[in-house]
């Protein structure tokens, strides 16, 4: 049965929901006005078409609109001052600026931030949730965006895949996490970064606190929130574009990372529509282990998976596919495993990504000793790859990968005290 919520008109299934997806109109027809944050260029045309701008205009009056919004970040139609009086009084009749709310944030003792973002839900009682995370280093500062509320994909070792709630983002939600983050972090022009704020170095500089001109706290995203991107093709494509537009937000694609656990007829889709850097959650390199951890290998096997990997449009040196390996204690982390890791992966570009397991109350999983993923790192380090281990971030605040999970769902009292006491032994 279908969880979105019920919309008129048109409307067409998506794979791996079992649900409706709102056409590309009806997604911006939310509660009162819809907001134009988020619009796919094409979309914000038509929508100003509909307010009686004329055609002779339309390049123009989005050209300005986009930059109002996306470089400058404002959040009301008067501040848009090369727009008419007599249009941003139109504007604001029709449409608004609106972003999603942020209901809760949360900062961990290493700098990460996590916001709980409500979405509107069934009933306004009842909204939906989803979490976004940001993650400062010295380089680079990584927003991590979700693309569904919940996954219908239950992976065993993934808390987002214990929710039962499930609706996919519109591309004004994803890109709306963007905005949100941009707008708690001060990372606007003009603006100052939020008290705290970790500053990435060296290229957007400014130790001081103030933000150099051009620079961003925000330098690369990664769709690896909650949710699976290529169950939401539509929305996730139109959301990046929005994002790595260079008149607008502005991070190149080379910077944005879509992570999937392996929709092999999307795969091919999403470097030709959308590409982007590819990343694959293979965890298992064997099928009767993959099946258990990331069930859909059942419908995709790994042979599948690899070869559509080798064809992704656009795959070389300089743009390999990384392969995320989650580190699980006695089930896929031997050196037999190591070995058959690297066996797998001749001929195609790649990087591997050790992820060490993040904990979630009732988990079943064990993380590996921190000696055996050196010992596992090793063998792929010698096969000539490079073979990061990702450090957990935000561990304490559960925002490090596959913890996250919208908090009306979360934690029981028993579970908050499970939590507490995973991290007392850590
Ligand atoms: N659905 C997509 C993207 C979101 S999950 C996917 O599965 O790829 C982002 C990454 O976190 C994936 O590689 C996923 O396998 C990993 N992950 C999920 N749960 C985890 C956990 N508890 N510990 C470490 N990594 C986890
Ligand atoms: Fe969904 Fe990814 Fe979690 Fe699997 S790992 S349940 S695909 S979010």
């Amino acid at each position: 049965m279908s969880v979105l919520p019920s919309i008129a008109g048109a409307s067409r299934p998506v794979e791996g929901l079992g649900g409706i997806e709102k056409t590309p109109l009806e997604r911006y027809v939310a509660p009162s006005k819809p907001s134009l944050v988020g619009m796919p260029r094409a979309e914000l045309a038509q929508a100003l078409a509909g307010v009686g701008v004329p055609a002779s205009q339309s390049k123009m009056r989005v050209q300005q609109l986009w930059h109002w919004i996306y470089v400058r970040g404002v959040q009301s139609f008067d501040q848009m001052t090369s727009v008419s009086r007599a249009l941003r009084a139109t504007l604001a009749h029709h449409f608004t600026l609106a972003r999603p709310e942020v209901g809760a944030e949360q900062v961990s003792v290493d700098g990460t931030r996590k916001w709980l973002i409500r979405l509107p839900g069934e009933t306004e009682a009842r909204p939906h949730e989803v979490e976004c995370v940001y993650i400062p280093d010295t380089e680079r500062g990584t927003l991590c965006v979700s693309s569904q509320v919940g996954c219908t994909l239950n992976c065993s070792f993934c808390h987002t895949g214990t929710q039962r709630l499930v609706r996919n983002l519109t591309p004004g939600e994803i890109v709306g996490q963007v905005i949100v983050a941009r707008d708690r972090l001060g990372d606007w022009p003009e603006r100052t970064p939020a008290q705290s704020a970790e500053i990435p170095a060296p290229s957007s500089a400014a130790t001081s606190g103030e933000k150099a001109e051009g620079s961003r706290l925000i330098t690369n995203i990664v769709m690896m929130g909650m949710g699976e991107p290529l169950y939401n093709f539509d929305s996730v494509r139109d959301a990046i574009l929005v994002m790595a537009d260079n008149e607008g937000i502005g991070i190149s694609k080379r910077k944005i990372t879509l992570s999937t656990s392996g929709v092999v007829p999307n795969i091919k889709r999403a470097g030709e529509e959308i590409g982007v850097m590819l990343a694959v959650s293979l965890h298992a390199v064997r099928d009767d282990l993959r099946n258990e951890l990331v069930p859909l290998n059942r419908k995709y096997p790994i042979k599948d998976l690899l070869e559509a990997c080798r064809d992704y449009p656009g795959v070389s040196n300089a743009k390999r596919i990384t392969f995320e390996y989650v580190m699980l204690k006695g089930v896929n982390d031997s050196i037999a495993d190591a070995k058959a890791l690297v066996r797998l992966l001749k001929g195609i570009p790649a990087k591997i990504n050790l992820i060490p397991f993040n904990p979630w109350p009732g988990a079943p999983y064990e993380c590996s000793d921190w000696e055996q993923i050196e010992k596992f790192s090793e063998v792929i380090f010698n096969a000539g790859y490079a073979s990061p281990v990702r450090t957990p971030r935000g561990r304490d605040i559960l925002a490090a990968c596959g913890q996250l999970k919208s908090a009306s769902e979360r934690l029981s009292a028993r579970e908050r005290l499970a939590l507490r006491a995973m991290a007392m032994t850590e």
